[in-house]
């Protein structure tokens, strides 16, 4: 059974009346929208004239032949636009609110990334665009901040609680509700109360219907594997969507598991959380004792979220999907192999699932074939994980 904006018993929409006449407007909107061949066509025009696409799949034969197993083909999202898969989003949701008549993006980011992406579309089709950040996030990351600044958003500083990720949420939903009539408050991963998991998916399952199709091209066959990093599992669920039907193919999500579960210091929702209400869904998260919401840890911003798409929880407990932690030092492994072996400096979110992989490949003959998603590039990393040596 599929109750709308559910996924088996998780999703949902836990928040107050006043956000949820906003999601109403929305879910009625993107139900419109989702059907509409002008929509979907404009769309199309702009992933593949605007970001780039479609991305390669490419058979990355130098590893493969260094690992000594199964073939290794890499989803290249770090070709697009921006440098990741947000961009294919953002631009799905921004032209959406557009069609409902709003005339400004509002969004929260931690690390900039998906406010960077924010501002790049608002930018592209002339629209204003606020990004709420903490004040702690802000000096933090001050060239995301000038990026969004370069590319003509406002970036507020949130000073409430801990001046970081959760306090934007709460800014952006409080924004959102007290300027409903031109603002549209675009999410950043395929989490939040429905509709956004659903809709995001949908604007990211290019990902797999693509790669589905060239794994066809290349190979006459189905992938063995596919693999990808998660956060909030956005590139993930566009990752798989296209292959759920298909039970041969196995699925694995790479979660962060930062100095090791053991350590505490972590953002591993499915290996070390529990079931629960998070932002506005019932999802897995790590939790504190008390059943609020832990402090998370990873080396890769993108990854260093508490909990993990609805979809997610509702393929790991039907058994579709599989879900592996992860370690930072295994993540650095993986950024400098792909770096040394193929050429690419990948982001260090999607060196989580390039480091399952590289565990993963020897295990299988060479006939065998596994996909990863490299969901980004890694220009933002490289200064970090120098000071690292
Ligand atoms: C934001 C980001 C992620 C994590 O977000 P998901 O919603 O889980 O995909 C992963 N990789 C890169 C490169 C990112 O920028």
């Amino acid at each position: 059974m599929r109750t709308k904006g559910y996924f088996g018993e998780f999703g949902g929409s836990f928040v107050p009346d006043v956000i949820q006449v906003q999601l109403d407007k929305l879910t009625e909107a993107y139900d419109y929208y989702k059907r509409d061949e002008i929509f979907q066509q404009e769309f199309r025009d702009l992933l593949k004239n605007y970001a780039g696409r479609p991305s390669m799949l490419y058979f990355a034969e130098n590893m493969s032949r260094d690992l000594g197993g199964a073939r290794i083909y890499l989803k290249r999202e770090d070709l697009n636009h921006t440098g990741a898969h947000k961009i294919n989003n953002v631009l799905g949701q921004a032209l959406l609110a557009k069609r409902m008549g709003k005339t400004r993006l509002i969004a929260e980011t931690g690390a900039g990334q998906h406010g960077v992406a924010t501002a790049t579309a608002a930018a592209l089709l002339g629209m204003e665009c606020e990004v709420f950040m903490g004040a702690e996030d802000i000096r933090r990351q001050a060239v995301n901040v000038y990026r969004m600044q370069l590319l003509g958003a406002k970036v507020t500083s949130v000073v409430t609680g801990t001046a970081t990720l959760k306090d934007a949420v709460d800014q952006a939903f409080a924004e959102w509700v007290r300027r409903d009539d031109d603002t549209f408050y675009l999410l950043g991963s395929a989490v939040g109360p429905a509709p956004y998991p659903e809709m995001v998916r949908d604007f990211q399952k290019v990902i797999s219907e693509e790669a589905l199709e060239q794994i066809k091209a290349a190979e006459g066959k189905m992938p063995n594997e596919v693999i990808a990093c998660i956060g909030g599992g956005s590139n993930a669920i566009g990752m798989f969507h296209a292959f759920v039907p298909y039970p041969e193919v196995r699925l694995v999500g790479c979660e962060a598991a930062g100095k090791g579960i053991s350590s505490g210091q972590h953002a591993a929702s499915f290996t070390a959380g529990k079931v629960g209400i998070i932002h506005g869904m019932k999802t897995y998260f790590c939790q504190t004792e008390t059943g609020g919401i832990a402090d998370v840890y990873s080396i890769s911003a993108g990854l260093d979220y508490p909990g993990v798409g609805p979809e997610h929880a509702y393929l790991k407990d039907s058994g579709r999907a599989e879900y592996v932690p992860v370690t930072d030092s295994e993540a650095v492994a993986a950024f400098h192999y792909i770096a040394k072996t193929e050429g690419i400096i990948c982001a260090i979110e999607s060196a989580h699932a390039l480091a399952y992989a590289m565990k993963e490949a020897p295990k299988r003959s060479k006939e065998e074939i596994l996909i990863v998603c490299l969901s980004g590039r890694g220009d933002k990393d490289v200064a970090e994980i120098m000071g690292m040596n």
